[in-house]
Order: C-alpha cells, then sequence, then structure tokens
C-alpha cells in the first residue's frame, strides 16, 4: 500500500487492505455504514466460537456466559452516550426500529386527534415515514421545519411552530444527506421550554461527535451500531426512564414478561419491555468492542481527524467550479453533497467505481431535501477515522477528471 494511504487507525480494518481494480480501496460511504475493525469480527466470532446459548433464559453456566456478554454491551453504550441507567438502554436492530418503537408506542399513549408533530425538512425518511403512519391513525398533523440555502434550519419558524396542541419533536442532529448539523442543544431546551418531549436522530452524530445525553437532557436519542463501526442488525434506542416506563410495548412475544395466562399478561420491567424475542445476541457484542474500540481511540482524537478531513475536502471542492455543494454552512461533519455541471451522480459514482473509489450517488433517503434542493439526486462523500486526506484528494482529483470527460 502506498505511504500515503497509510494511517495509525487504518490497518485495524481489514476491508481496507484489499485492492479494487488494482488499487487500494477508497472508501467514502461512511454515512450509508462503516468498515468493521478486527477486533469487532473477533468479538462476534470469539461469542459463536466459545460463548454462544441464547440469553436471560438459561440456568446454565454457558447461557449465563452469553447474557453476560450481551449484558455489558448495554452498560458500555450506557457509559459512551453517558445516560443515567442501563435501564434506559434499549436494544433494537438499528435506528429504523428505535424511531417506529417511540413513534408507534409514544404515539398509541399519547397522540390525540389535532395533535401536531415537528419534524424537519431535512430528515431521512426513517424520521418521517413512522411519524406519517401514527399520524395519520390518531388525525395528527406534522409541522415541517424548513432550512435556509446553505443548509441551516429556520429556528424562528422551529419556534413558531409550538403551540398548546404540540405533542412531539422528532429531529435529526447530523443530516446524512447534506451533513449540516443541527443547532441540536438549543433545539432541545426550545422544545422543553414548551413541554414537548424530542428525539434525537443520532445516526450521524454517534460515531463523529461527544454525546452525553444528560447534557443535553434530550428524551429519545436513537442511533444505529453499523455506522459505529459495529455490526449490522444492532441499534439502540435511549429514553429517560419515567417516558419509556408509561409507554406500552412496542412488540410482544418471549423474554419481554412478567407472567402470561389466557386472561392477562403482565410485562417485564425497563428495558426488556421493549425486547421481545431472541435478540442479536453476537451483533449486540460486536457492538460492544466497537465501542470499546473507539474508546480506545477517544472520541476527541477522532473528532480533530475528522474535522481536518472536512477541510481538506471543502478547499478541494471549491477549488472547482463546476462542482456545486449543497447545504454547506461551515457546521457539516464528515460528509458532503455535492452535483456536477452536466454530469449525472450515478455516472460519477459508477466511474469512480472503476478506480476503486466508493462514493455514494442517490437521494440519500431524503426525498423531501431533494425537492427543496430541486434535484433528485446528488453525490455524497463521508468520511471516518480511518479517512485519510490523500483518499480525498485522490477522489476530488478524479472527479475533475471525470468533469473533462464528459465536457
Ligand atoms: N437516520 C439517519 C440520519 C440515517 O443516516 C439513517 C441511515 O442512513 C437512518 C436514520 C436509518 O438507519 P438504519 O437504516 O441503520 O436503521
Amino acid at each position: 500500500m502506498p505511504a500515503h494511504f497509510q494511517h495509525p487507525w487504518r490497518s485495524d480494518f481489514p476491508i481496507l487492505n484489499i485492492e479494487r481494480e488494482g488499487a487500494p480501496l477508497i472508501y467514502l460511504d461512511n454515512a450509508a455504514t462503516t468498515q468493521k475493525p478486527q477486533v469487532v469480527i473477533d468479538a462476534i466470532s470469539h461469542h459463536y466460537a466459545t460463548n454462544n446459548a441464547n440469553v436471560h433464559r438459561g440456568v446454565y453456566s454457558l447461557s449465563q456466559l452469553s447474557t453476560e456478554a450481551f449484558e455489558q454491551t448495554r452498560e458500555k453504550v450506557r457509559c459512551f452516550i453517558n445516560a443515567r441507567s442501563i435501564t434506559e438502554i434499549v436494544f433494537t436492530k438499528g435506528a429504523t426500529e428505535s424511531i417506529n418503537l417511540v413513534a408507534s408506542s409514544f404515539g398509541e399513549y399519547m397522540f390525540h386527534q389535532g395533535d401536531e408533530i415537528i419534524l424537519t425538512i431535512m430528515e431521512h425518511h426513517a424520521n418521517i415515514i413512522p411519524w406519517q403512519q401514527i399520524a395519520e391513525k390518531k388525525g395528527c398533523i406534522i409541522k415541517v421545519v424548513p432550512i435556509s440555502e446553505n443548509g441551516t434550519l429556520d429556528l424562528d419558524t422551529y419556534k413558531s411552530y409550538f403551540n398548546s396542541k404540540t405533542k412531539f419533536v422528532s429531529m435529526v442532529w447530523v443530516s446524512n444527506a447534506i451533513g449540516v448539523e443541527n443547532p441540536i442543544k438549543e433545539c432541545i431546551e426550545i422544545a422543553h421550554n414548551n413541554n414537548v418531549p424530542i428525539l434525537i436522530d443520532a445516526s450521524q452524530s454517534i460515531q463523529h461527535l461527544h454525546i452525553n445525553v444528560q447534557d443535553l437532557d434530550c428524551d429519545f436519542l436513537v442511533f444505529s451500531g453499523h455506522k459505529i463501526y459495529g455490526p449490522s442488525g444492532t441499534g439502540v434506542l435511549y429514553g429517560k426512564e419515567r417516558l419509556l416506563e408509561v409507554m406500552p410495548p412496542y412488540q410482544t412475544g418471549g423474554d419481554m414478561i412478567k407472567k402470561v395466562t389466557f386472561e392477562k399478561t403482565t410485562f417485564a420491567d425497563l428495558p426488556s419491555k421493549f425486547e421481545a424475542g431472541t435478540p442479536n445476541i453476537e451483533g449486540c457484542i460486536g457492538l460492544g468492542a466497537s465501542i470499546d474500540y473507539i474508546n480506545g481511540i477517544g472520541i476527541k482524537d477522532i473528532v480533530l481527524h475528522e474535522q481536518g478531513l472536512m477541510k481538506t475536502a471543502i478547499e478541494a471542492i471549491q477549488s472547482y467550479d463546476f462542482l456545486q455543494i449543497l447545504g454547506y454552512n461551515g457546521s457539516n461533519v464528515s460528509a458532503l453533497s455535492f452535483t456536477m455541471k452536466g454530469v449525472h451522480p450515478h455516472d460519477i459514482a459508477s466511474i469512480l467505481d472503476k478506480k476503486g473509489i466508493c462514493i455514494r450517488a442517490g437521494h440519500h433517503c431524503a426525498h423531501p431535501l431533494m425537492q427543496f434542493y430541486k434535484v433528485s439526486s446528488t453525490s455524497r462523500i463521508s468520511f471516518a477515522l480511518y479517512t485519510t486526506h490523500d483518499e480525498i484528494i485522490q477522489c476530488i482529483d478524479e472527479l475533475a477528471s471525470i468533469y473533462a470527460l464528459f465536457s
């Protein structure tokens, strides 16, 4: 591998050592999913090779070992986001399921005809459709906070939306489509000043920013394990205990009950009440290993490294007038969306693929945001802790060649 692609953390990720199209893999689609370090891969295979049994059920020691390893991750997550208690950490299969859980359970319990829910125009579909579904069922209204051209949330409109009918806010912290960071603490304060609970979609923040849910004071926060160097099919819902306590179960079945008779079922305490059925045991153990891995590096160093990458990318993209960045306001976190004059994003991504460079082209599961920018798709580059400055420069140099080819 050329020296300029080397980075202290890179060698921890086996996939980054392979070549694509005769060149080292340049993976710039980290907002979609991150690559996995060897320690995460090892944690999963170690579990299968030595500890595998179902959790929370067996009295035999193998099941207890498996349960211990699984539950250790809950404590690691609690510590990582500084939740007050492990009762506030619910395992799900991803951010999507976490949001669906809150929308249907909290919505079922709290929403009534004419109530209002506040979202923003930059939400991922996963933070739109669950709210649409419950709004339709309960006869609620969804209000959408707009942004300015550079991606900045319109806080005046946000504030003006609150009234006695407002029942919930659900908002992304960092946009997956354009990388803009919302002033999340301020948005939480505004919601609370109006006595409205707020869910934070931290899918694109958990791997790039320091998160402290007690300091943020958010009511719910969600993320997916696969975006934080952990396995797919794992996710977390953080919720304040007093809210989770009163919410009805989302799914029912084994492992979430105290007692079942054909006349009546009583439900288990938190967090089991929201974890029906056999969970993704090895996935959660892998997620624990990914959190250990990040802690081993230190989120502060990751933030610094990624801020440097953003500076490199912005300077390089802005040096070409045929590239137009969508939604850049200086707050962007590890993702940038752009268009190229006269060239379709899918063509760009396909040509880059032939050079071993992976970037995302499409609507990024954010149709309303694409409609706002009057485009059907964009090209997006997104970074991770193993991304190097040279990879970004090489990718952007290739963009110049593509433009030359098409013009
Ligand atoms: N929210 C945001 C901001 C995302 O970027 C994503 C995934 O890209 C999701 C929600 C949904 O995550 P998942 O598909 O892992 O459930």
